[in-house]
């Protein structure tokens, strides 16, 4: 289906990951015969996929039609966005377009992972304008929650299409400029045939706020404590950062920064000439021996997650940084849905130690969102004012209030896709015409392996369900030579175990004397008798159903 013919004159639209879900962006676009990827990202697991740290989309479709991939452009430097390319880049090959600042968060990766004298990385300006295949391509200023973000305009045969990328309207980003709005109007002034957004706060009313707001909130906010002060937020908020450290300086005090990941993105701050004019950052090992009222610490680790800094300053066991009585850690971000449980893990351990604990919750103004809220998108499509919108980067409810609410803009047509979705862009029959399979892909001990194979399923189900092997000595025509062995692990304990595991024996020996003489000679009819009886037993008595090895010893 990815083989359009390069006489067709419609212009495609496919996203492989992102849509129905947040998290994972790739999207293709699709004219004459020629595709072009948008954004290649991860997602980070959650309780729901134990023992699994990443999640990579699926490109299978357009690997096997590799030789008419273009090329790669991404839209911004989150891991949501670029993430997974050190993992499917080889899969691909081709090209990558992307802004200075996303170049130097890409190279890190690319180093790490022994690619960067492989990829052909071709830097192009914020607001330039260049050619991929057969798409005129333009990137537009806008503001988000990273330096350098760009919506996508692409200028093809079929017409002009908007790809929005993450945004906010912010008019005080302070790290880069201002959303280009004359660029934005301009492209409306001409036609859009399509918009394809962000959806990510369909459901925020009003107006997202600016980083000016939270930087006067925290200045004001940290002349309230004498003691360490302890900021978390995304790494990759540049800005955050530095409203954090002109904050810590109104109130005399010195900024460190603690964790391997705000490092990274301090220095490719740094090499692109942001967080300039600042004094610099104290390093974590120097951060312990300032007096308590002298000094900011911002955080890794403001989604839980177990190695970060914060949550080993909140276990104990961070080697330089300690919080306690006194002191006060402010979340200066959101809670990614499914990280609820994490994040609040770390907090009860901090206020275990009597760490004061402040949030958007009960203080709303130490963090804004770097997503449009319901205004935001209203302005964009008066600006935009394309004949489709689809809605991105959003689950199956933003996404459907995100069409609702294009649809009241005015706009005459809206599809809301699902990953794998491929959907035409044409003007009066914009529609989804066929479906190809997608699904997750996640990294195994160095190995990439789908998220359905069989080792993650059995994996997740022995987390819930324990396991069980047992062993049974045959002769040749199926008499046992030995009482059957059954083991449990994870399933019960101490006497209660043994009782189980000689009920289970008993269970296995009568449903070994009720096969036939033929099933009793067939090694996979006697695994799968035991397997039935060990679970119906383990099932009746404790409600579990373990994942059941059995082995077969024929003597
Ligand atoms: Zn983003």
């Amino acid at each position: 289906m990815l083989a359009i013919d390069e006489r067709d004159d419609d212009l495609y639209f496919l996203p492989l990951g992102g849509s129905d879900e947040i998290g994972m962006n790739v999207n293709l676009y699709g004219y004459a015969g020629r595709w072009l990827m948008v954004d290649l990202g991860i997602t980070f697991a959650d309780d729901s996929t134990p023992g699994l740290d990443i999640i990579l989309p699926d490109i299978e479709p357009i690997v096997k039609h590799r030789d008419r991939l273009e090329g790669l452009l991404l839209t911004h430097g989150h891991e949501d966005h670029i993430g997974a390319v050190p993992y499917l880049w080889p899969k691909l090959r081709c090209p990558i377009w992307c802004t200075p600042f996303t170049a130097s968060l890409l190279r890190r990766k690319l180093d790490d992972a022994g690619l960067l004298g492989e990829v052909d990385l071709r830097e192009v300006p914020v607001g330039a304008n260049f050619v991929i295949g057969p798409f005129e391509v333009e990137l537009v200023r806008q503001t988000h929650s990273i330096p350098e973000p760009s919506a996508v305009v692409l200028r093809c045969g079929a017409g002009t299409v908007v790809h929005t990328g993450d945004w906010k309207f912010d008019p005080t980003p302070f790290v880069g400029e201002a959303t280009d709005f004359d660029a934005l109007r301009a492209v409306g002034d001409e036609g859009v045939l399509a918009l394809i957004g962000d959806s990510t706060n369909v459901f925020e009313p009003g107006s997202t706020g600016s980083e000016a707001e939270v930087r006067m909130a925290l200045t004001e906010l940290f002349d309230q404590y004498n003691g360490r002060i302890a900021v978390t937020s995304f790494a990759s908020n540049v800005a955050r950062m530095e409203s954090v450290a002109l904050a810590a300086a109104a109130n005399d005090r010195q900024t460190a920064l603690v964790g391997r990941s705000l490092w990274r993105m301090h220095d490719a701050a740094k090499e692109n000439g942001y967080l300039a004019g600042l004094p610099p950052f104290v390093s974590e090992a120097d951060a312990g021996f300032f007096p308590e009222d002298k000094i900011v610490l911002i955080c890794t680790g403001s989604q839980g997650e177990p190695r970060a800094a914060l949550s080993r300053i909140a276990d104990g066991t961070h080697p330089h940084i300690t919080l306690g009585e006194g002191d006060v850690c402010i979340y200066s971000s959101r809670q990614i849905p499914g990280n609820e449980r994490a994040i609040g893990r770390v907090q009860n351990k901090l206020a275990g130690r009597n760490v004061e604990i402040l949030t958007t919750e009960d203080h709303p103004g130490v963090h804004v969102s770097g997503h449009p809220a319901r205004d935001d998108l209203a302005r964009m499509y008066q600006l935009i004012r394309p004949r489709i919108a689809i809605p991105v980067h959003g689950d199956a409810r933003h996404l459907r209030e995100h069409a609702r609410l294009a649809r009241a803009c005015q706009v005459p047509e809206a599809v809301v896709p699902a990953n794998g979705s491929l959907i035409r862009l044409r003007a009066g029959a914009a529609a989804v015409i066929d479906h190809v399979d997608t699904g997750g892909l996640t990294m195994d001990g160095g190995r990439l392996v789908p998220l359905a194979s069989e080792a993650i399923q059995a994996r997740r189900h022995m987390l819930y369900n324990g396991a069980a092997s047992v062993t049974l000595v045959l002769d040749k025509v199926g008499k046992l030579r030995a009482e059957p062995l059954v083991s449990f692990q994870g399933v019960t304990d101490g006497a209660d175990g043994e009782d189980l595991e000689l009920d289970a024996a008993d269970a296995v020996r009568e449903a070994l004397r009720g096969l036939s003489v033929a099933n009793r000679r067939d090694d996979e009819a006697v695994r799968e008798a035991a397997r039935r009886m060990v679970r119906r037993v383990v099932r009746a008595e404790h409600g579990k159903r373990p994942v059941t090895d059995v082995h077969v010893v024929r003597v």
